[in-house]
């Protein structure tokens, strides 16, 4: 069910626009609206769940899911053979600003270890 106020349930119900690069039964990615990288993509649960520490093991199926489809886009979009990263920002300390579960996949630029 679709939370009030929250900008990726809206995009998943095609309220706010945003850029689809792929959509399924279980998840919806886009482009991210002020991209980190060359390739900045985010893949979200249809369902709202405001972050990973939201989730249980009941939740592995989605989660394999929003992984899956990270690894599928990082292929179509070019991604696999020079590397990409897949990041989930969890909390204010790592820096979520959007309250609904979200995977970011970034490439095609060399990206530096450690993150900030
Ligand atoms: P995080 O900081 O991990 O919560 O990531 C949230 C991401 O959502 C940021 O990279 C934002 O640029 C991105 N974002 C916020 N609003 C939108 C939007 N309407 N469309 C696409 N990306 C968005």
């Amino acid at each position: 069910m679709a939370a009030e106020n929250c900008v990726f349930c809206a995009i998943v119900e095609g309220s706010v626009p945003a850029d689809i690069v792929h959509r399924d039964g279980d998840v919806v990615a886009f482009r991210d609206i002020a991209p980190k990288a060359p390739v900045h993509i985010l893949v979200v649960p249809r369902e709202h769940i405001a972050s990973l520490d939201d989730t249980d093991a009941g939740a592995e199926s989605v989660l394999g899911r929003l992984v899956g489809a990270a690894r599928d886009l990082a292929r179509s979009e070019g991604l696999a053979q020079d590397g990409y990263r897949v990041v989930v920002n969890n909390g204010a300390a790592a820096g979520q600003s959007v309250d609904h579960l979200h995977v970011h996949v970034l490439g095609g630029r060399d990206l530096g270890w450690p993150p900030g």
